[in-house]
């Protein structure tokens, strides 16, 4: 069976978590976690990055300090993972849903301004399959209207839109280190800060409401309760794994990239005869191959498609069921506006293995089966 995901392990990671070991270290907040948050500070000109425990807990820590109020809105897109929604819903807010672009499957920045209400206070953007929502008029929409931007980047560690990394262009921007993602820790995830005034808060939420983070670096003689938090701290064995990610991270990428590659080129043919639809990378986004995936007609050609792959040993899956027709999707939230594209498109869309190393033998077995479907060999 060729997976559809291969957890990405480079080898050094073993003798990074044997180091924290001996040295007594393996809760955390020790060296790993340090090293790692001061490389992704530096590589990606951030602020402040603090290392959590998932992306789910990033995008926790992101809302709760959006500071919201019960009643208060925040617009998100549909078709996303439950864990963006589910921050908001923890801190009392209603969720406002806002149709996707066909062609990225990132939230229409065209139909957010309309989505908004006197009781609007953040827009969350998730960056699907790495390729950058349209930041430039989202930034603008928030300017206006005084909104807070969460980027939920889960997917998109190291792409770019224009000469931005992705999760430093909002407010806040969140990464996750699960195996599915490009970089893994196994579980774990990175909370970016980019406006300064949050960094403090931010520190004592993520230590259980204490200051601690300011008593180790000897600004206070002595640490207590300050307020309210939570414990968002990977132990030092998950940052040490993550470690040896960072540091093979161009490796990671490149491998991923060539694989990406090769599928669109096989793929290209297809398209232009209208058998398929590939996704678009606009020119300003810059993405980290983080998934390959394809549309196909409708969700009856594409049930018979993930069935023909599996036939043949190969694992494509499909992906998010849109999150404002889910049980708790009504509960929490409207969709505004009329639902274009984001049922519609994500019926029709598969995704095709792709992973760190993936070996080019497999790939062009994949490209094969896909291409003999279409009845192309
Ligand atoms: C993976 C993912 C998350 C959650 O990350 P975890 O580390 O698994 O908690 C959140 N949002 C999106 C879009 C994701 O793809």
């Amino acid at each position: 069976m060729i997976s559809f995901n291969v957890p990405p392990f480079v080898g050094t990671e073993l003798d990074f978590i044997h180091q924290a070991i001996d040295k007594h270290k393996i809760s955390g907040d020790g060296e790993f976690t340090r090293k790692c948050s001061e490389f992704m500070e530096k590589k990606f000109n951030a602020k402040k990055i603090l290392l959590t425990t998932s992306g789910t807990s990033a995008l926790d820590m992101a809302l709760l300090l959006c500071d919201l109020k019960p009643g208060d809105e925040v617009i998100l897109p549909s078709y996303t993972f439950s864990s963006t929604a589910t921050a908001a819903v923890l801190c009392g807010a209603r969720l406002v849903f806002v149709d996707v672009r066909p062609d990225t499957m990132n939230i229409d920045e065209e139909k957010i301004e309309r989505a908004i209400t006197p009781k609007t206070r953040v827009i969350i953007v998730m960056h699907y399959a790495g390729v950058a929502c349209e930041m430039k008029k989202v930034l603008e929409i928030a300017k206006k209207y005084n909104l807070k931007i969460v980027e939920d980047d889960a997917q998109g560690l190291m792409s770019r839109y224009d000469d931005k990394i992705l999760g430093t262009i909002g407010d806040f921007g969140c990464y996750s280190f699960h195996e599915t993602k490009n970089l893994s820790m196994g579980e774990g995830g990175a909370i970016v800060i980019n406006d300064e005034r949050f960094i403090h808060r931010a520190e004592i939420l993520r230590e259980k409401g204490t200051n601690r983070k300011q008593f180790f670096r000897g600004q206070v003689d002595k640490y207590t309760w300050v307020d309210f938090g939570d414990s968002y701290l990977p132990s030092e064995l998950n940052a040490a794994y993550l470690w040896g990610q960072l540091n093979a991270a161009d490796k990671i990428f490149e491998s991923r990239m060539q694989t990406w590659k090769a599928y669109r080129e096989s793929f290209e043919p297809l398209e232009r005869e209208g058998l398929i639809e590939l996704q678009r990378i606009p020119p300003e986004c810059h993405h980290n191959a983080h998934m390959f995936y394809l549309k196909l007609k409708n969700l009856d050609e594409r049930t018979k498609f993930i069935k023909f792959l599996r036939d043949r040993e190969i694992d494509a899956v499909f992906h998010y069921i849109p999150l404002h027709s889910a049980p708790a999707g009504l509960k929490f939230g409207r969709f505004d506006g009329e639902d274009q594209f984001t049922t519609k498109e994500s019926e029709r869309l598969v995704r095709l293995p792709l992973y760190y190393n993936m070996k080019e033998k497999d790939r062009n077995r994949v490209i094969e089966v896909v291409r003999e479907f279409f009845g192309q060999n």
